[in-house]
């Protein structure tokens, strides 16, 4: 499936595996180190035709990267094969552990991420393994696996055996880090899965949001895709609810782009207010009062200032070209 096909569902699936997973341990340790990591508030997923943005909240998006880098992530195919095993991994039943693996360990699901996977659970994004594969984990974790001379099966097999508390191995160590797949900005490189490099004080959607508007604005617009999708483990707070139902009536009446978001999503809002984006004053200012008070990342709790989601953006009038 092409990344231009993954619908809402599809992402909130995805920013769930990369949210547990990369909670459940300390992706920089050696595996003599199994001890459980720490909570990662946010993640969010964004698709603008073939090219994956993810986002976090604060600086998380550093641990997600050491996550990916150690399971060396670089394109959709490794992006793919990451989250299938960890997905297998993360949802399968303590029971079945050691009938299915031979061994028992911790890593699993909160009850948040079950929840955010039974929403998710239409989207075919993410496939079950096979039996080949299930045997291949199993031979992985146990207390002698042969060691792959090639670098990204060493990396695999590390990660997997730091997931699933295998421990040490003899004759492997841990396998250098895949590339880096943090980026600023749309343009500042062309992978397909890219994490952004924005720590902030805005929720991960309306830093997702932000890339977007300025993929239209500014010296050299993009603007071919009529289409953005966005999907995350939680689903907005109020405050970002409010802020992105603005915004998407503005960013369809000003460049006629569709914005899709997890349709009859049930789960309960996240809480908390972030700060609103934050897009220099000089390169939005050309749009409006409004567009410049979206955009002027000041905490983001009161829309006094912002025109009601329901009423029509009224677009600034345009400067007749002499
Ligand atoms: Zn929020």
């Amino acid at each position: 499936m092409p990344i231009s096909s993954y619908n809402a569902k599809d992402l909130v699936l995805f920013s769930t595996i990369i949210n547990s997973a990369t909670r459940q341990k300390n992706w920089e340790s050696e595996l003599s180190d199994k001890a459980v990591g720490t909570k990662v508030e946010e993640v969010q997923c964004m698709k603008i035709d073939e090219r994956l943005f993810i986002a976090c909240n604060y600086g998380e998006h550093a641990r997600v990267d050491k996550f990916f880098q150690a399971f060396g992530v670089t394109n959709l195919d490794t992006f793919l094969q990451c989250m299938r095993f960890c997905h297998a991994l993360l949802k399968m039943e303590h029971t079945t552990k050691i009938p299915s693996l031979g061994r028992a360990f911790t890593a699993d699901y909160s009850g948040p991420e079950k929840t955010a996977c039974t929403y998710a659970a239409a989207s075919t994004a993410v496939t079950d393994l096979s039996a080949e594969e299930l045997t291949l984990i199993r031979n992985m974790i146990k207390k002698n696996p042969t060691i792959p001379v090639d670098t990204q099966a060493q990396r695999i097999l590390w990660a997997v055996r730091k997931l699933t508390d295998a421990g040490v191995a003899t004759g492997l160590t841990k396998p250098a880090g895949s590339k880096s797949l943090m980026t600023k900005n749309y343009n500042t490189n062309t992978n397909a899965i890219n994490l952004l490099n924005d720590s902030l004080p805005s929720h991960a959607e309306l830093k997702l949001l932000r890339l977007l508007t300025q993929t239209k604005i500014g010296a050299s617009p993009l603007n071919a895709h009529q289409t953005a999708t966005i999907g995350g483990i939680k689903r907005a707070c109020e405050s970002c609810a409010r802020w992105i139902a603005i915004y998407v009536k503005w960013i369809k009446a000003q460049f006629d782009v569709d914005i899709e978001l997890p349709a009859t999503d049930t789960r309960t809002s996240a809480s908390g207010d972030g700060d609103r984006p934050k897009i220099e004053k000089d390169h939005v200012e050309e749009y409006g009062e409004y567009v410049v008070a979206l955009f002027n990342g000041v905490k983001n709790n009161n829309f006094a200032d912002l025109p009601a989601a329901d009423a029509p953006w009224v677009l600034p009038a345009q400067e007749e070209e002499q």
